[in-house]
């Protein structure tokens, strides 16, 4: 049989300590390996497939796509990204969208539509705001913008134009504002940052500020959307509506979409000032569209809240019996349980031998971020390995 791991470090470049397995196949929140071993996924390609895999719906939708119309070129009108749009335009607060094929490059092109409202709002204003332990992205730009060191301090020099303050503290975004500032960027949860929930407040409060210095206030929410914190998007849950809005994760429940998302207030991205070969083809615009309809046509949000609530009750249970674990956080299925101690590597071993895949989000604490469509009877199969991991670490 081919050691599928040896061909890998003799042929892929290793920008990533992969987890030793090799998957194969998935169905719903199950994956197998090329062993035939069955897996509970509640990695989900970090937070991605929001249907859980191979969903039929998506599935159908891809395979009848890949059958009518795969790829042209955006100078033509095409379906399946005008259905995409108009349901993303019905259930949110945005005006106006443009389809690219990955997160990164969606905060890249919301960077770029805020630098052209700042020359033409705010006199050449270019800064955007950003706070520390975000994570926007791979990108050279996103580098710059997301407050990380270990993930800037490689590339120097960063390109310029980025300002990174403390997260859930609206006064440092207010010192930081200068006339040079266009924007502010911000997760309304810290995903990739270790789960970090913001004060109740700070959106609101940070909504203030843009508006009152008129900088535009672009949320990601391309970990959080799609019903990933049990709402369709995260900005519901804070009374606020941002003025530009990335998104792609859960948004094709596989496919590789991402999209801007922009209130006409601040469109101004005219023609030849943006653009994509690939993004919004119709094959993954098929997926996208067919993932969003059935996450809204089917209640998934409503199932999010209640497995939540679920889940963090059994969570609760394991902090309550072992007293290294100090904390369980997190919103919807985005969550996080912390450790005292640096033992998420150790137990996310554990759980994989025991058929659970888990993330590690920091040397100190497990992530979990499972279909949006799992019952309580995963969740609990997946406690139980827990429990069981954590009794023996
Ligand atoms: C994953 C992520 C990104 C980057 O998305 P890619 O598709 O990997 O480029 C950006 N922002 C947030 C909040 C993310 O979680």
């Amino acid at each position: 049989m081919t050691n599928w791991q040896e061909m890998e470090s003799k042929y892929f470049m290793h920008t990533v300590n992969r987890v030793p397995v090799t998957l194969v196949k998935g169905e719903g929140a199950r994956v197998w390996d090329d062993n035939g071993r069955e897996y509970l996924d509640f990695v989900a390609g970090w937070a991605v497939n929001s249907l859980g895999h191979c969903h039929p719906v998506v599935a159908k939708a891809l395979a009848e796509q890949a059958h009518t119309l795969i790829q042209v070129s955006n100078q033509f009108y095409t379906i399946p990204q005008l259905q995409l749009a108009e349901i993303l335009v019905q259930h949110s607060c945005l005006d106006k969208v443009f389809i690219s094929n990955s997160g990164a490059e969606a905060n890249e092109g919301a960077v770029k539509l805020a630098r052209r409202y700042g020359s033409h709002h705010r006199d050449g204003a270019y800064e955007i705001i950003s706070a520390m332990g975000s994570f926007h992205g791979r990108t050279l730009g996103m580098v710059a913008a997301s407050g990380q060191a270990k993930h800037q301090q490689p590339f120097l020099p960063l390109p310029a134009g980025f300002v990174n303050v403390d997260y859930n503290d609206i006064d440092v975004i207010k010192a930081a504002t200068t006339d040079k500032t266009c924007a502010v960027i911000l997760e309304p949860l810290q995903g990739e940052g270790g789960v970090n929930l913001p004060d109740d407040d700070y959106l609101a409060k940070v909504r203030e500020w843009c508006n009152e210095k008129g900088l535009l206030l672009i949320l990601d929410e391309i970990q959080t959307g799609f019903g990933r914190l049990g709402s369709l998007f995260a900005y519901e849950q804070h009374g606020v509506e941002p003025d530009v809005m990335t998104l792609a994760k859960g948004m094709g429940s596989g496919v590789p979409i991402g999209a801007i998302m922009v209130k006409d207030s601040a469109n101004v991205l005219v023609p030849g000032e943006h653009g994509s070969t690939f993004g919004g083809n119709p094959l993954v615009c098929a997926a996208a569209y067919a993932t969003v309809k059935y996450i809204i046509e089917n209640n998934v949000v409503e199932n999010v809240e209640k497995v939540s609530q679920y889940f963090v009750g059994r969570l609760e249970e394991l902090k309550n019996k072992y007293n290294f674990v100090t904390e369980v956080r997190g919103r919807g299925l985005l969550l996080a349980i912390e450790f005292d101690r640096e033992i998420a590597d150790d137990a996310l071993k554990a759980c994989l031998k025991n058929g659970l895949l888990v993330n590690r989000v920091k040397p100190s604490a497990l992530r979990f971020m499972p279909p949006l469509i799992i019952g309580s009877a995963e969740v609990d199969e997946a406690v139980n390995i827990l429990d069981k991991v954590l009794a023996a670490v």
